[in-house]
Order: structure tokens, then sequence, then C-alpha cells
């Protein structure tokens, strides 16, 4: 019952029709839970309460798979003014980004000049820039662009790996050899038993192979879950292997968890909050349902209080 619920929701989120019906109706559903609001104000506002608590940030202006150039190029104009608005603001707060945001769907030589330009102004301001990883359609394409860029770019760009993938292992030992920066997520797409792990147990043993991996590689590893098993495990591994505090971080997305993140805190690690905000909140707010259906709860209570 709870693999059909999410199964729905996972297509739900595909929906052209209701994601054109979310960006002109507004946050609805409870999805202020998920989603910071859906202007730059609203964003920095949440971004700044976040870092009066010890809290650092990844602003994600949301939007994926756009289909016209001119909605790519909104978008990256999008991107441009968040790293200008977090630049004149002084929060701390880096950028995510989704290639198909930015016009991968319609000319993958678009969606790199679109991307090479949020670099250009990420590196000017000494920020930084994590290309999110999505669905297995675009996962070559997106590991071919970020190497492309990667060498241009070292210190400015880094890249998601999801653990439910096969492949991902290879990836992060062949990512791990060029320098790549990661962050490591188990996986929010639907994606078949073909390309990826069908049971939890065997996705939650990759995460902690690969987290493991990265680490000892010694390049930067944002451990991206909410998982307590998993975040007390990479503890032992980071004390018994003395990996040094600037190698690593540990990041959580926006509304979850926030009792562990401030925890985190308070023991002294470095804690960054993927903060999303924006108009088109429905595909992103539809992940975050599937991914625990009790969720779905809040969107009954939402629409009884409505
Ligand atoms: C900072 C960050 C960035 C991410 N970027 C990407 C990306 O680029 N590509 C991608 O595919 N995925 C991304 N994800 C999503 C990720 O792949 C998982 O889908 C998500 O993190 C849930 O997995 P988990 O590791 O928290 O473990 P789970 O085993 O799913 O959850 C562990 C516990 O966390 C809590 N929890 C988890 N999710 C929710 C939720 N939605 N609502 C309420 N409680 C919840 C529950 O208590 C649950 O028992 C990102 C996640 C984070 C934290």
């Amino acid at each position: 019952m709870e693999m059909l619920l999410r199964n729905t929701l996972l297509f739900l989120a595909k929906s052209q029709a209701a994601n054109r019906w979310a960006q002109r109706y507004g946050l609805h559903f409870g999805a202020q839970r998920f989603v910071a609001g859906q202007e730059i104000p609203d964003a920095l506002a949440v971004t700044r309460t976040l870092n009066a608590a010890g809290i650092m940030v990844a602003l994600d202006h949301l939007g994926e798979s756009v289909f016209t150039e001119e909605e790519a190029v909104n978008a990256t104009r999008d991107c441009l003014d968040t790293l200008d608005a977090i630049a004149e603001a002084e929060v701390k707060s880096r950028l995510s980004i989704k290639l198909t945001q930015l016009g991968l769907d319609i000319d993958r030589d678009l969606c790199r000049r679109n991307v090479t330009q949020i670099l250009q102004k990420a590196q000017a301001y000494g920020n930084f820039v994590r290309i999110d990883m999505e669905d297995y359609a675009h996962n070559e394409v997106t590991l071919d662009i970020f190497r492309e860029l990667h060498t241009d770019f070292p210190d400015t760009l880094g890249l998601v790996i999801q653990a439910y993938l096969y492949k991902s292992e290879r990836d992060v030992e062949q990512l791990g050899a060029e320098g790549a920066n990661l962050r490591l997520v188990k996986g929010a797409y639907k994606e078949p038993r073909t390309v990826a792990f069908p049971e939890k147990a065997d996705v939650d043993r990759n995460f902690i192979a690969l987290i493991e991996r990265h680490l000892a590689s010694g390049n930067f590893t944002a451990i991206a879950t909410h998982d307590e098993a998993v975040i007390d495990h990479a503890k032992l591994f980071i004390e018994k292997n003395n990996i040094p505090r600037d190698r690593f971080e540990f990041q959580m997305l926006y509304g979850i968890r926030t009792h562990l993140q401030q925890a985190l805190v308070l023991e002294g690690y470095a804690v960054r909050v993927y903060v999303p905000f924006g108009r088109d909140w429905y595909a992103y707010f539809m992940r975050r349902l599937a991914e625990r259906p009790a969720n779905v709860g809040f969107i009954v209570r939402s629409m009884v209080k409505a």
C-alpha cells in the first residue's frame, strides 16, 4: 500500500498540468513546510534564521524540466539573481541547480553556456554551485557536463551522486580520483530495478559504502541524509579515521528533522540545510511526500484547515 502511494506521488510529480496549476495559485497543501516561499526575500529571511542558529544553507531556486529556450534563460537569470542576493545580504549560502531547469532537454550546449555563466558569477563572489542529480535518464549527461566544467571551475563546482544506482560505486571511485566535491544522497526518483537497488536495505548499505569511500579519498563529502543510523555510522568512521572537519559536512532538507540539524550543530559539526524556494514548488513537494507517505497527512490537515 505504502509503495503504491509512493509510486503514485512520484508519478504525479511529473504532471505538467498540475505544475502549471501550482505556479498559478502559489504555495498550497502544506508545501510551506518544505519550501521557503516564492521570492528571493522569502529565501533570504529563512537563510538568516538558519544562519543565526549556526546552520549554513544551499539555496535552490526551484525549477526543472523546462521546454523552451526562454524558460531556460529566465531560470538562469533567477540563479544569477540568487547569487547576487546572497552576496548582497552577506548570508552563508551556496547555490544548488538542476540541469533540466537550465535547458538540458532543449539543447545541451545552451545548458552548458547557462551553467558556465552561473559558475563565472559564483567564482567571482567566491561562492560555490552544486549540480543536483535528477532522474537516471539525465545521469550520464549530467556527469559529462560536470566533468567538462569541473576542469575550469575546480573549486566552484560540485555534484550529487545517488546511492540507489548500481553505477554510483564506480562513479564515486572515478570522481574521487578527479578531486570532485560530492554530495552523497540515497536518491529521490522512481527508477527501475534494472538500474537501481529495489530494496531499501541495499540502498542504505551502498550509501554507507559510498560515504566511507569518498571520505577516505580525502575529497570533500556532503553527507546528505536524515537517517540517524547513517549519520551515527559516519560520525564513528570520521572519528576512527581522523577525517578533518573541513573535509565534510552534514546536509538536510528544509523542514525535515530540524532538531537533529540543531543537535549536530551543538556537537560542533558543520551542517548545511537545502532551502528550496520559488514558484515551481510542485514536483519538489511531491518527491518529499513520496519519501514519507505519512506526510500526506499534512495535505489532508491543511485542506481541512483551509
Ligand atoms: C541536502 C539534500 C540534497 C538532496 N539532493 C538530492 C539530489 O540532488 N538528487 C536526489 O535524487 N535526491 C536528493 N536528495 C534526497 C535524497 O535522495 C532522499 O530522497 C532524502 O534525503 C530521503 O532520504 P534519507 O537519506 O533522509 O533517508 P530515509 O531512510 O528516506 O529517511 C530517514 C528518516 O528521515 C526522515 N525523513 C526522510 N525524508 C522525509 C520527508 N520527506 N519528510 C519527513 N521526514 C523524512 C524520516 O524520519 C525517515 O525515517 C537530497 C537530500 C538532501 C538531504
